[in-house]
């Protein structure tokens, strides 16, 4: 059976987008299983430069220190890479144009937009989402057996993947209070988190648009 979305030459590239503020084993189970389903060469873990659904909600990690972080969980996985095109164009993080770039950077390539079962749900509100649609592969990530509502209309690839019950939300709440993160970030990760205390109320670096110093 052909793989949905082939293509003769040029390498498949799975583009998943987050904040990633911390990334944790949810959005690496769902990236390596992607990967694996659909025979990816790479899945790139995109850090949002400015999440723009998310800003005014609460402090966000500043965009370098996320992306070190999520540098540090996939070092060491083949065929997951850390994205920052996103941080390196500036402003705000459209998908459309992410695609774009990598699309110019990269012709040959077939692409795959990679989405939780939420971020699924909010399709319709992303910009210029008919771009996105038309530039990649959707991939919607499903819970075993339960399978999500999705916005009609776009053809979509159900991967089947477990869906551990970590939010980036909780794992912060749970920094702050001093509960243990082991086991939901890699090492590396709550290495960095404890370095630089990103969640304490008294975090190491300021959440603003300063120019913190990344403590390793
Ligand atoms: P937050 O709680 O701050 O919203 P998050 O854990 O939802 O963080 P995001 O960076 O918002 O992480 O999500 C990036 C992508 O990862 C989205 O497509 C989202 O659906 C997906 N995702 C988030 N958590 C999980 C999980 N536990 N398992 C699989 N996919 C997830
Ligand atoms: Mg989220």
């Amino acid at each position: 059976m052909p793989l949905p979305g082939s293509s003769p030459d040029g390498r498949r590239v799975g583009l998943f987008g987050g904040t990633f503020d911390p990334p944790h084993v949810g959005h690496l189970v769902t990236a390596v299983n992607v990967r694996h389903a659909l025979r990816l060469d790479v899945v790139i873990l995109m850090v949002n430069n400015v999440p723009w659904q998310k800003e005014g909600e609460r402090p966000i990690t500043p965009a370098l220190h996320r992306l070190a972080m999520v540098e540090a969980a996939v070092a060491d996985v083949p065929g997951l890479e850390a994205g920052r095109l996103e941080i390196d164009h500036g402003g705000h993080s459209y998908t459309a144009d992410t695609l774009a770039a990598l699309r110019a950077t990269e012709p040959d390539a077939t692409f795959f937009t990679i989405v939780g079962d939420d971020a699924a749900a909010g399709l319709m509100t992303w910009e210029r989402y008919e771009e996105v649609v038309a530039a990649s592969t959707m991939v919607v990530v499903d819970r075993p057996g339960v399978p999500v509502e999705l916005p009609e209309g776009v053809d979509w690839i159900h991967v089947e993947s477990p869906r551990l019950e970590v939010s980036s939300t909780d794992l912060r709440a749970r920094f702050t209070d001093g509960r243990p993160l082991d086991y939901l970030v890699t090492d590396p990760v709550l290495d960095l988190i404890r370095a630089n205390r990103y969640y304490a109320d008294d975090p190491a670096v300021v959440t603003a648009n300063g120019a913190p110093e990344l403590r390793r």
